[in-house]
């Protein structure tokens, strides 16, 4: 339901109480009751609050559909749980208490009602009509509500929405922080998949780095294959920090073994595909040809891929 223009007007300005003690606007509403507890979904406006206010959370990010909110929402729904048992009086706002605040609110009741998405914001449209968490939160509140309300480092929907933001930041600063991918595990483990090269045998990714990529049904349609010669099966992993062409600043390039330098793959920050209907974006892609797989008993599916180059 889109509110109108009036329910617009007539709501704005509010704070309204989303659950007991729980009240949600823009931050116009800063001091509309003697609040205890403000969640600022926005950078800091720098308010004067209330003289009650005991605890101040700010996540500072914009209203955009690829603003990582999903990451913040353990913090968040923390301050809104312990905010709620010391029984204050919570504020939780953005600019306009309409999309940023709204999702945060949304996550905590999902997180603590059982809700699923749709039901938190209606619930919440209940006290205020005009909310409307942007198409980029509302695919951050499914995965949060797949996930089991918690973030799971090993969900892959989640570990696509990492590489997601990472492409992201690499296109805004063409660099990415080694530190912050992944590492392979030496640690021996019978039921994982592990990718070694095939010259040097240095392990280079396990089944848990790989992005396994669900495809099949949407494939069985008409259109030209390519053929045979022209495909090469691939494994597509999140980016590692032994990818060091990684640093280079190149959009795309070419991945080699860090040990014995044999070519293995190669990347793209603006996406690779990996069959006719399938982009991957960012895309870090080894050939299945350059590696040895052990534990292949539950590997991942093998995608067929046709190189670009
Ligand atoms: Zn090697």
């Amino acid at each position: 339901m889109q509110a109108s223009y009036r329910t617009f007007l007539e709501y704005s300005p509010q704070a309204n109480e989303v659950r007991p003690g729980m009240y949600l606007g823009g931050w116009q509403a800063y001091d509309a009751k003697p609040f205890t507890h403000v969640l600022t979904v926005m950078d800091d406006p720098g308010l004067q609050y209330p003289p009650t206010l005991k605890a101040h959370l700010v996540i500072p990010l914009e209203d955009t559909p690829s603003s990582n909110l999903l990451d913040h929402f353990p913090d968040g729904i923390e301050f809104i749980r312990s905010a709620l048992a010391e029984k204050g009086m919570l504020f939780v706002h953005c600019a306009a208490g309409v999309s940023r605040s709204a999702t945060m609110i949304s996550a905590y009741l999902m997180a603590t009602e059982g809700l699923t998405v749709e039901q938190a914001i209606a619930s919440i449209r209940q006290a205020r009509p005009i909310i409307h968490p942007n198409s980029g939160f509302l695919m951050q509140l499914q995965l949060f509500h797949e996930m089991g309300c918690k973030l799971d480092p090993q969900y892959e929907g989640y570990r696509l929405h990492k590489m997601e933001k990472l492409g992201e930041q690499w296109w805004k600063q063409k660099s990415v922080e080694t530190d912050s991918l992944a590492q392979v595990s030496e640690a021996p483990d019978l039921q994982v998949a592990r990718y070694r090269c095939r010259k040097c045998r240095r392990l280079l990714a396990t089944e848990k780095n790989s992005i396994r990529l669900t495809t099949g049904a949407e494939d069985s349609g008409g259109g030209a294959e390519a053929s045979e010669d022209e495909q090469e099966a691939s494994l597509f992993v999140e980016p590692m920090q032994w990818m060091t062409e990684l640093s280079s600043g190149e959009v795309s390039g070419k991945l080699y073994c860090p040990h014995c330098k044999g070519r293995l793959g190669s990347y793209s920050w603006s996406g690779i595909q990996s069959s006719k209907r399938t982009w991957i974006t960012p895309g870090f892609q080894l050939h299945l040809s350059r590696l040895d797989v052990e534990n292949s008993k539950d590997a991942p599916k093998v995608v067929l891929s046709k190189p670009r180059f």
